[in-house]
């Protein structure tokens, strides 16, 4: 096992020690570092208290202070330096009601969630393992410390962790662990949605995305999303889409059969951001209606979804080998209209509502409507394109509409 822990982190540690506390890397990166992971950050815990720490190093951000976590900054490292601590009582299945500093890694161990999360590791004095994490690493084993039941009674979010950690490092739940999370699986409900959200995000980008299917296994699910679930997701050939977290929702979300006003709503349950919002809308609207047939309903579906959400859409029924020479016509068509570049959208229309103005219809109603008529025209024909053709097009239909004033 090598422990190749950049200057930055030796020095902290060094630091810390020189000025008489004690320091240890410990949690994920001494997991990954026994995996043979490069760890993608590092968290060192000391019996320095925050305000013991912080005048230490040029730089520090104080965010979790009340966790008793500074910031550590050194060029390109940020690390969470946190003070030995245990948990106060959980009363509510989430989060210690305080913190409170105990002084000893023993105890700081003993409060983590897995045996693969509650090893540290210290550059002279070597690994501390109270929990068997390396043997469980290499059983593929996610355990809890201590009784599972206490454990997940405490913070319910673990249970969701436990999922998070098999899907990235397809390992399998424990005996009791997994018995635990079935009779505590309602607990999850107490959990707040935006952390809910961030570990299946976690689980749905991760190489065994699979995994999700233990929340429907483990009776988690109906806690989570609270709508009847249409179907139980088959979630063969997922890991095989693009590592895209609009596209992985979408795709999950299309597999469960939800659709339209469901998918808002379960967006909108979990917090999502507009933004993911609008994709996974956007991408779940073109995979449960019909494709489209011909050029004109390609260039309208251009005109309403962005380019990224069709391809994201076509992607996922690519992977799962819905349509495929449907789907390929469909791209090459995307090509051509895109090389060509046909008019799409009203800002692509040879006349805008100025020219119209000119041209000498009224301000009000009737611009809007004529630029979307000639929208669609052009659509239809891109060829139509000309500012001439379309205005003396928008000329003979203006008078035709009910409230047109002449001209
Ligand atoms: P990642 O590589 O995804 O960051 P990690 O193990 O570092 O994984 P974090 O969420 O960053 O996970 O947490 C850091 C450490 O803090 C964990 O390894 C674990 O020891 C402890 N920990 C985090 N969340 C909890 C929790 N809810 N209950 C108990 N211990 C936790
Ligand atoms: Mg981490």
């Amino acid at each position: 096992m090598i422990f190749d822990i950049p200057e930055e982190i030796s020095y902290i540690i060094s630091t810390l020690e020189h000025n008489g506390f004690e320091a240890w890397l410990v949690g994920g990166c001494v997991r990954d570092f026994c995996m043979g992971i490069k760890p993608k950050d590092y968290d060192i815990c000391t019996s320095a208290r925050p305000e013991q720490i912080a005048p230490l190093f040029d730089k520090t951000i104080n965010t979790g202070i009340e966790h008793g976590t500074v910031t550590v900054v050194i060029n390109s490292y940020s690390v969470e330096v946190t003070t030995f601590r245990i948990d106060s009582d959980y009363t509510d299945h989430r989060r210690p009601d305080f913190v409170i500093y105990s002084g000893s890694l023993t105890k700081d161990l003993k409060r983590r969630d897995f045996s693969i999360n509650a090893m540290a590791y210290h550059p002279s004095r070597g690994i501390m393992d109270p929990y068997n994490g390396r043997k469980d690493i290499a059983d593929r084993i996610i355990r809890t410390v201590g009784d599972p039941a206490e454990r997940f009674k405490e913070d319910a979010l673990r249970m969701l962790r436990a999922i998070r950690f098999i899907s990235r490092f397809n390992f399998e739940l424990e005996h009791e662990t997994k018995n635990a999370i079935q009779l505590l699986a309602n607990t999850i409900q107490f959990v707040s949605a935006e952390r809910i959200l961030s570990e299946i995000n976690e689980i749905l980008l991760s190489s065994n995305p699979e995994a999700f299917i233990l929340l429907f296994e483990l009776g988690l699910i109906p806690y989570i999303i609270k709508i009847p679930i249409p179907s139980i997701p088959d979630m063969k050939l997922f890991r095989k889409l693009d590592k895209k977290l609009s596209l992985r929702w979408a795709a999950l979300l299309w597999k469960m059969d939800f659709a339209g006003k469901d998918i808002r709503k379960i967006c909108r349950d979990f917090k999502m951001s507009l933004s993911l919002t609008k994709e996974i809308i956007g991408i779940t609207d073109i995979l449960t209606n019909p494709l489209p047939a011909s050029d004109y309903n390609i260039r309208l579906l251009m005109s309403s979804a962005k380019q990224n959400i069709i391809r994201d859409s076509l992607s996922i029924l690519r992977n799962y080998g819905i349509f495929p020479g449907k789907i390929n016509e469909i791209e090459r068509t995307i090509d051509i209209i895109t090389k060509n570049k046909h008019c799409i959208h009203l800002s692509d229309l040879a006349v805008d509502g100025n020219d119209l103005l000119a041209f000498g219809f009224p301000p009000g109603k009737l611009i809007g409507e004529l630029l979307e008529i000639l929208l669609i025209c052009v659509l239809q024909k891109p060829f139509l394109n000309h500012r001439d053709i379309l205005l003396a097009f928008a000329e003979s239909i203006s008078s035709a509409f009910p409230y047109s004033p002449s001209l």
